[in-house]
């Protein structure tokens, strides 16, 4: 893989290096070589530097881990020392009970690369152990998506940071926020977590077995109060349409990508309101979009991404 720094590396207060993989084979074509590209020596990696040109993409399967942070420090590419990691990840959550120190380690990483700038998604992201949602809790901590079943995945721990970080203005105290293609519950979690007290966490997922799991994960977390009080809940039905029963939100995040940005979900964000979702195809933009007081609409687009799609449950569940 190519090491030597892009020359369309630039220094921005972002972090667009993120890229999801799926599980499905629709989503195979595409990688990024943008980790190694930007943090080259793995020792000391700038705080924000970030790409905005001339992503690599490589029509080669192989090169779909590599859309990590920081698995190079903690988690090398090679296959023997990746299990070693996977095991002691097992071992740690359920042997040593320290299982919280490296969900806070991976927060550290996180806080030292840029992507997490602010303290409050600091706070969350230590408070809920990534280790419960990940299914076995297999490298939970590693900076990667990974499968959760029926084609979808868990987001990698760097795409869940920069999207707390982009609402983190929304999930104040009493807001309103709802999670799209909620699929683990983690972001939900989250979600709920920073919008108490007061506030509602909602969550929608069209997989209705994935949506049970999530509610159990999110019943072993800090989280699970606000399960029991009913300010956060978790819904199986097609997210396209929102969730207007607890309508408008502050904060809309989606999980998956869509051809284009669903008008139930413009509809659904409140005046002031900012949802980020992936737009797109083969080819998606992180779009962040501001509903300002007067209605009116404003959307940039924050990185390239490459996420699900937001679909059918049928077309999901053929492999799109
Ligand atoms: N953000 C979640 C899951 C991301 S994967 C996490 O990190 O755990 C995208 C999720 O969107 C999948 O769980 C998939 O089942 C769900 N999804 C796709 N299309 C959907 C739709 N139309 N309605 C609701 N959920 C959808």
């Amino acid at each position: 893989m190519n090491t030597t720094p892009s020359p369309s590396a630039s220094v921005s207060a972002s972090a667009p290096y993120n890229f999801l993989f799926s599980s499905c084979p629709a989503s195979r074509a595409l990688s990024l070589t943008a980790t190694a590209t930007l943090f080259p020596s793995h020792s000391s990696p700038p705080s924000s530097v970030s790409l905005t040109t001339s992503f690599s993409f490589l029509q080669n399967p192989n090169f779909i881990t590599g859309n990590s942070l920081f698995h190079s420090m903690q988690c090398p590419l090679r296959k023997g020392r990746r299990k070693k990691r996977e095991k002691e990840d097992n071992e740690t959550r359920f042997c040593s009970g320290s299982s919280m120190s490296r969900n806070k380690a991976m927060v550290e990483s996180l806080q030292r690369y840029g992507v997490i700038r602010s303290n409050k998604v600091a706070e969350v992201m230590e408070s809920i152990d990534r280790a419960l949602f990940v299914p076995n809790g297999a490298g939970a901590y590693i900076d990667s998506p990974m499968s959760i079943g029926y084609n979808a995945t868990i987001s990698a721990p760097h795409m869940h940071a920069m999207c707390l970080q982009l609402l983190e203005k929304n999930l104040q105290p009493g807001m309103h926020a709802l999670d799209i293609g909620s699929g683990t519950g983690y972001l939900t979690a989250c979600f709920g977590m920073m919008v108490r007290p007061e506030g509602r966490a909602v969550g929608v997922e069209h997989i209705p077995e994935l949506v049970s799991s999530s509610i159990e994960n999110i019943q072993k977390s800090a989280a699970a109060q606000l399960l029991k009080d009913g300010s956060l809940s978790v819904h199986a039905a097609d997210g396209r349409k929102g969730w207007p029963e607890f309508a408008p939100y502050d904060a809309i995040h989606v999980g998956a990508a869509a051809p284009e940005i669903p008008q139930a979900l413009i509809d659904q964000l409140k005046p002031g309101g900012r949802m980020v979702i992936p737009v797109g195809n083969m080819f998606q933009d992180l779009k962040v979009v501001d509903k300002k007081s007067d209605g009116s609409i404003s959307v940039h687009t924050e990185t390239s991404v490459r996420y699900v799609p937001l679909t059918s449950r049928e077309a999901q569940l053929r492999g799109y």
